[in-house]
């Protein structure tokens, strides 16, 4: 087989945001490793961002390839230097973001038709549904790349199915999902769409296309893996045809520091305070690319990890190192007070090399899909902190199903990563209370651990030779390479018929 996939070209086109590049470039070298060859399409500033992923795989002699394309960005009224969700100020901007990346078509179209070897095949993620077009104009399979659980997948087939939140009325107004086996209680103020703005209406029919447009595809790849989520992944197989579960796809570049950002810390030192921890006695608080804090928020997450007294890791994206919280810190003097065994990091931390140290602990996390993997696979407990999208599912699936975290308390979504900047979504003391219960020895606390610890075991199996993960993407070849014979045959066919 593996000189069969020699001769085999998939396109990769992730949409342009942290949580979805990273995954997609280390699919591209797992896919690699099976000696297809591959081109991540993407945009030049994103480009110039991953190049060292790109770079590191290629000096072992895969073949995989950047190919930036145009964004046009300043055609829709965006920043110039805004190619990434991450550099959006604003959720208001997401259609105009989206209205760009669709405009990306033609040149994709321009660019198949000279790239040699041709593509057999695209791997995109759901937001980027014109990507079926192209497909379909080239003759060439397309498979959705789900950067979210199965467990979300499902739930929200089956709130929208039952109309569900058709009899909400207030965010505070709950309902359990119905026919699933574990206890999955939801507001409305915590799901996807929330609320009925006319921005959360917009919203909503980009999802609903999004939808429509996984139905056209060949097949649906998921970020996951079959023992993580074994019954919520042979429902989704009931009504999704060809499901591959492909994860986690980050375990193959674990060693990589440098995933779209330039680490904001010295990788050795880091490493050094980390040695000089405890095992297990160390919380990583971290919240992803895109969510954006309020200053008062900040300040009480802060307050929280001070007055726990356990050491921690705090990573402040920048933008949400607003002036304010650099003043707060200096006038609190907070660096001073919890010298030794607190360390902030001003931007993009090394993750997955913290979260691998034996010195941690314990994960306080925003609850994004990618990061909660990470979580599993580095075996550290979480404390689910979730803010908006499916970051709350992922919460529910952490805590009820895996039952290997505890929640903080939010109740609601922010619903944007930046409206209500003044809000605070939980206090100091919530903090504490949450890192006390994650961090406790008792019989609940080991459970917790033992759990956590079985399943990165099993998250390290799949990926290897023989593992569910391997097999998969060895499946999902197998597809694309059955379907190109069957087109040489037919191309066969014609000719001996003409
Ligand atoms: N990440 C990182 N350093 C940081 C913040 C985030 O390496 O300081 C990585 C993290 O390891 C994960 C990704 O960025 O792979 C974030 O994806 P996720 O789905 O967790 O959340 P999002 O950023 O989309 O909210």
């Amino acid at each position: 087989m593996a000189s069969l996939s020699k001769q085999l070209h998939f396109l990769l086109i992730p949409l342009m945001s942290q949580s979805h590049i990273i995954p997609l470039t280390d699919f591209a070298k797992l896919l690699a490793l099976h000696g297809v060859t591959v081109s991540i399409i993407t945009t030049h500033l994103n480009a110039q961002r991953y190049k060292s992923i790109v770079t590191h795989a290629m000096k072992s002699n895969l073949k995989i390839q950047l190919i930036p394309l145009h964004f046009p960005n300043q055609e829709v009224g965006l920043p110039q230097e805004c190619e990434n969700l991450d550099t959006l100020s604003s959720l208001e901007l997401f259609n105009e973001f989206f209205l760009a990346s669709e405009m990306m078509q033609e040149p994709l179209e321009k660019l198949i038709q000279d790239l040699e070897p041709k593509p057999s095949c695209i791997i995109s993620t759901s937001p980027l549904i014109w990507t079926q077009q192209v497909a379909n104009k080239f003759k060439i399979p397309r498979y959705v790349f789900q950067t979210v659980s199965c467990f979300t997948l499902f739930c929200s087939h089956i709130i929208n199915q039952e109309k569900i939140q058709e009899t909400l009325v207030l965010d505070s107004d709950s309902f359990l999902i119905p026919n699933v086996p574990h206890k999955i209680e939801f507001t409305k103020g915590q799901m996807l769409i929330g609320t009925s703005t006319n921005k959360s209406q917009d919203m909503k029919s980009i999802i609903d296309k999004i939808k429509q447009s996984q139905d056209l595809a060949r097949g649906t790849l998921i970020n996951t893996f079959e023992e993580l989520e074994p019954w919520y992944i042979d429902e989704y197989k009931k009504i999704m045809n060809k499901v591959f579960c492909i994860g986690p796809v980050s375990l193959c570049n674990k060693e990589m520091v440098d995933r779209g950002n330039k680490i904001c810390i010295d990788e050795h030192s880091c490493l050094s305070w980390l040695d000089s921890m405890k095992p297990k006695s160390v919380i990583y608080a971290c919240f992803g690319s895109l969510c954006q804090i309020s200053s008062l928020q900040m300040k009480e997450i802060g307050l929280g990890l001070e007055s726990s007294n356990v050491p921690f890791i705090w990573v402040i994206r920048k933008l949400n190192l607003t002036l304010e919280v650099e003043k707060w810190l200096r006038d609190e003097n907070f660096e001073e007070k919890v010298k030794g065994r607190g360390m902030i990091i001003r931007g993009w931390a090394p993750q997955v090399l913290i979260l691998s140290h034996l010195s941690i602990g314990g994960f306080l996390t925003h609850c994004g899909w990618n990061s909660t993997l990470e979580g599993i696979f580095c075996g550290v407990p979480m404390i689910t902190f979730p803010m908006f999208a499916e970051q709350f599912y992922n919460e529910k699936f952490i805590v009820n199903v895996l039952k290997i975290g505890v929640r903080v308390g939010v109740e609601v979504s922010i619903n944007s990563w930046n409206e209500e900047k003044n809000g605070v979504l939980v206090n100091k003391d919530q903090v504490k209370k949450a890192i006390d219960q994650l961090m406790d020895k008792g019989l609940e606390g080991e459970e917790r651990r033992k759990r956590t610890k079985e399943l990165a075991h099993m998250s390290k199996m799949v990926i290897k030779e023989e593992g569910s993960s391997f097999l998969n993407t060895k499946l999902l070849i197998e597809d694309v390479m059955q379907l190109l014979k069957n087109k040489e045959g037919e191309a066969n066919n014609v000719a001996r018929t003409m």
